[in-house]
């Protein structure tokens, strides 16, 4: 097994294991970098199916929370954790509680959240043994879906605004792939728009209220690919765009919530050759980080959404640029968030030097 060596390490600061007999824990803490403040991002539980996919997770998320942050203009580092378990069958408030020693141990520099896997409630568990929790109910910001909802329903609309050359979403066809958390909230938003839904989610039950209550058409989970939208909005599932899904496709836009979902590098190109305008996925899911980033005592929630909808200027940024650099729009994502950490870097040791 390599970590040092490995191709997801990209300069870690930290990589801490912590094992607890006891509880069973046996969790991944990964601080990628933490030039712009604490290491922000989310608990994962996943039933790896080895140590060396668990270690080549946790980095690869960490290392992308640090771009995400950076491109959304927070003031957080990148970091995520992983607990190595199944999540429908391995959860104790012993664990969780254990997981909360974990964090603590690194004194904030660390700051865990929920994700996939993880619930609010598991991480209020953790909260009973550090303080170094966000996004949970007390006190503070809350679940942040709704807030990524209307990021990428901004970014979407940035999107939508610079390639089909419409200001509005009336009568615009989107087909959103997800009806959970982010992906129902966010056919709310565009059906208050006045777009178009087509919906696909294995969860009957979701699919049937999204049909009811917002008029969608409800397809089959293959057959969102196939449809004559003019967007498509991915908001379940990593690696969706890749060489099968790409080809079918028949939208000029891809605009979603969902997480690493270009299955290789190389995709951003073959949208961008088949005249697909894709939102980068971490530019247009910031929201909830960005929500997370106002926490504190003066916490407002009406400002955080303020800076949220923020997010349709930064797509839109990134749209005109590499239009006019004619690279990928995921190209130009990576360049503003290294250009904004590499000037922090700089200010860093300029003052350092001075002091
Ligand atoms: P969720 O678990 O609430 O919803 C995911 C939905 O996708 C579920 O309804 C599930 O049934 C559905 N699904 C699973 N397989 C599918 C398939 N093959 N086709 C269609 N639907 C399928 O998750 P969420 O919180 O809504 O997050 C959605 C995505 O957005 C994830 O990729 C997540 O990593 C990403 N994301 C979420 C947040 C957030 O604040 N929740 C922030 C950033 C990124």
């Amino acid at each position: 097994m390599t970590v040092f060596s490995a191709k997801e390490f990209d300069n870690h600061e930290d990589i801490l294991f912590f094992h607890d007999e006891k509880s069973g824990l046996k969790a991944i803490i990964a601080v990628h970098d933490t030039t712009l403040g604490p290491a922000l991002g989310g608990t994962r539980m996943w039933d790896y199916q080895n140590e060396e996919e668990a270690i080549a997770d946790v980095l690869r998320l960490s290392r992308g929370m640090t771009y995400k942050s950076s491109l959304a203009g927070v003031n957080l580092g990148g970091g995520k954790s992983v607990i190595i378990g199944n999540a429908r069958t391995d959860k104790t408030p012993e664990l969780f509680e254990a997981f909360g020693r974990a964090v603590d141990q690194l004194g904030g520099t660390y700051i865990a959240a929920e994700d996939v896997g993880t619930t609010v409630p598991d991480l209020e568990i953790a909260r009973r043994s550090t303080r170094h929790i966000a996004g949970i109910s007390e006190g503070n910001s809350g679940d942040p879906s709704p807030a990524t909802a209307w990021g990428v329903f901004h970014g979407l609309r940035a999107a939508v605004q610079f390639e089909l050359n419409k200001t509005n979403l009336t009568g615009v066809k989107v087909a959103v792939q997800g009806l959970g958390n982010v992906g129902y909230g966010l056919c709310e938003l565009l059906k208050d728009a006045g777009a178009e839904l087509i919906v696909a989610d294995p969860h009957e039950a979701a699919v049937d209220k999204a049909v009811r209550n917002l008029g969608a058409t409800a397809v089959g989970i293959e057959a969102i690919y196939d449809q004559d939208a003019d967007v498509f909005a991915p908001c379940a599932l990593g690696a969706i765009l890749n060489d099968d899904s790409i080809a079918r496709l028949k939208v000029r836009v891809v605009a979603g919530s969902a997480n690493n979902q270009l299955a290789e590098d190389r995709h951003a190109k073959m949208l961008m050759e088949k005249g697909i305008l894709y939102a980068p996925d971490y530019a247009i899911n910031a929201g909830g980080i960005i929500i997370i980033s106002h926490e504190g005592p003066n916490f407002k929630r009406d400002k955080a959404m303020q800076q949220v909808a923020g997010i349709h200027d930064t797509c839109l940024s990134i749209f005109e640029r590499a239009k006019r650099e004619n690279v990928t729009t995921a190209e130009i994502a990576d360049k503003i968030a290294l250009e904004r950490l590499e000037n922090v870097r700089n200010e860093k040791a300029r003052l350092a030097l001075a002091s």
